[in-house]
């Protein structure tokens, strides 16, 4: 046997890197800003540590376009490298420093996240650049200014250069094929994308504003001046909702951060489920439920997948449910993984475990909601319903617990969980199997007779409708122990048997005995019977009721002799 070496020849593999590690050429900028954000959290945890007893000062990424010399700079006052750092970091592909100081410092108490992991980000900038330089200043006393630059050949040059501050400038000149990156909406654009919520400031350029005069000068005509000042434009909120504790957060806050995901959209959603899971996956996130009417025209807010608060993607087909795409929101989890394949994502395990696990949240919040207050629950039901349907009928275990709070609504206004509904119709609603018969109707109103004569012979109707409903109807026939749906006007009505052992009367026999001679004085026994035993647990204790046959011939005398039995 013969053990080998794979050699990388890296003329080979670098124009691979470049050029098709990234479909997405735009991304070049979330990786830099992202290596700049890691060297300022690097640089708060050593300060944190003791390692670094210097002035921290206000770390901030800044982002600078100038058009004339057609580059692209991205400027940090974070950790900054050592030409020795750079060796190390820069001139080895696929070595990454951030996953290095990762496990370096991962017992260490400080939360600052650290966004790189394979080495191969900084390289991407080669997507959009024919030159790049790095002129940086490291953390040590003695640290001296180096400057590095390269073609993008797997050559590079470096030398010492001035620089006064701590951390780093990646210079891009961008080639002529990327313009568009010289273009201020675009790069602005990107940064809206990537770094909106970003852990440290990011700034991008400067803008004018008029404000009046702070102290107070007036113009000829009397009026307070108009002065231009430079406000720094910040893109990102450092601190987004769903990084904090549900605690910290009023209702107000919730939904602040619901119209800074969506800027656009008008109405204000349901509810909110905040996600915070750190075992056996890490997860946070914050996901809305909107308003989801008959149609389901939802307003396509798609739910954004962040890694560390850099926005990764809104196509999370394959990270959650489909059904679950309905809703809006962020989830953020470094453990998700990141440039990989979709079919890829599919099958890795961690994003189904997270798949399931939101799931389960959304049944579990739903279930709470249904348990605190019912009243509120059945209002916002509407709301709710298809959603709920959609979730049954495509992720079973779901629908397992989905049976403790999905509603019906009967005709007469009140709300059932199929259970409920099951427990209050069984001993009248039979079939000749001895099935529980759920009589449902497409639309109260259409069917109107139908509805109002199985309601005259006591039945209890529930509507159901939209799209999902005959499916939905053929999940709760498996899944319901013994229940049959039909609809109110099939020929069913007739067939239903009332079962024989009527509920108990909820009158003691000594209250019967004195209440019953009263009743059947005032009533004509000949056509009236008074009854003590309930055919349901919501029935009233005394019942009188009229026979079928004779219901039907007075029906049939006041339709005026129209042969009703013929
Ligand atoms: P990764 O971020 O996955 O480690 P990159 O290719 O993006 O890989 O970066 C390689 C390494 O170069 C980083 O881990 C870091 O050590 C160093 N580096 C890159 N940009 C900076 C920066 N702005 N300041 C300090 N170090 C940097
Ligand atoms: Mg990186």
């Amino acid at each position: 046997m013969k053990k080998g070496h794979i050699n990388v020849e890296t003329e080979n593999i670098f124009p691979i890197i470049k050029k098709f590690l990234y479909s997405d050429h735009e991304i070049f900028l979330r990786e830099l800003v992202s290596n700049a954000v890691d060297a300022s959290q690097k640089l708060k945890v050593l300060s944190k540590n003791g390692e670094y007893d210097k002035e921290v000062g206000e770390l901030k990424v800044e982002v600078i376009l100038d058009k004339a010399a057609k580059t692209l700079t991205i400027r940090d006052n974070g950790i900054g490298m050592t030409a020795d750092e750079i060796d190390k970091y820069i001139n080895q592909i696929a070595f990454s420093g951030a996953e290095e100081f990762v496990q370096k410092y991962k017992d260490s108490d400080s939360k600052e996240s650290i966004i790189g992991h394979f080495g191969l980000g900084f390289y991407s900038a080669f997507m959009v650049a024919e030159k790049v330089e790095i002129i940086t200043l490291g953390r040590y006393d003695d640290a001296t200014p180096v400057k590095w630059e390269s073609t993008g050949t797997t050559e590079y040059t470096i030398q010492d250069t001035e620089k006064a501050t701590r951390g780093t400038d990646i210079i891009l000149h961008i080639n002529e094929e990327s313009a568009e990156f010289l273009e201020e909406s675009r790069v602005r654009g990107i940064l809206d994308k990537y770094c909106k919520f970003l852990p440290v400031p990011v700034i991008f350029g400067t803008y004018s504003e008029k404000i009046d005069d702070p102290k107070g000068e007036k113009d000829e005509e009397g009026n307070v001046k108009k002065v231009s000042i430079d406000v720094p434009n910040q893109i990102n909120n450092p601190t987004p909702a769903w990084t904090k504790m549900p605690a910290e957060l009023s209702k107000e806050d919730y939904t602040k951060f619901y119209r800074e995901l969506y800027p656009t959209t008008v109405d204000d959603p349901l509810f909110h489920i905040h996600l915070n899971v750190d075992y056996p996956f890490n997860l946070t996130g914050i996901l809305y439920f909107p308003k989801i009417k008959e149609n389901v025209e939802v307003q396509k807010n798609k739910i954004q997948l962040y890694s560390n608060q850099v926005f990764i993607t809104d196509s999370v087909e394959e990270i959650v449910p489909e059904f679950l795409t309905l809703l809006h929101g962020v989830i953020d989890s470094p453990d998700i993984p990141l440039n990989v394949s979709r079919s890829y994502l599919q099958s890795d395990s961690n994003v189904k475990k997270i798949s399931a696990h939101i799931s389960k949240k959304v049944s579990d919040k739903l279930k709470e909601m249904f348990n605190k207050d019912r009243k509120d629950f059945e209002e916002k039901w509407g709301d709710l319903r298809i959603f709920s349907e959609y979730g049954m009928l495509s992720d079973d275990k779901f629908a397992d617990r989905a049976k403790a709070f999905h509603l019906m609504e009967c005709t007469d206004g009140k709300f059932y969980t199929p259970e409920e509904f099951k427990e209050a119709v069984k001993a009248t609603q039979t079939d000749k199997d001895g099935k529980t018969v759920f009589l449902y109707t497409n639309s109260k109103d259409e069917q109107y007779s139908f509805v109002k004569s199985a309601n005259d012979r006591g039945y209890k109707v529930i509507e159901l409708q939209g799209p999902l409903v005959s499916h939905w109807i053929q999940k709760m026939e498996s899944s319901l122990d013994n229940v049959s749906f039909a609809r109110v006007d099939a020929d069913t009505l007739d067939k239903l048997i009332q079962k024989e052992e009527n509920i108990p009367s909820k009158l003691s026999e000594d209250e019967q005995k004195e209440l019953q001679p009263i009743f059947e004085g005032t009533v004509n026994k000949d056509k009236y019977k008074v009854q003590f035993e309930s055919m349901s647990e919501t029935d009233a204790p005394i019942m009188v009721t009229q026979p079928e046959f004779i219901r039907r011939m007075k029906e049939q005398q006041a339709m005026g002799g129209a042969g009703f039995f013929g």
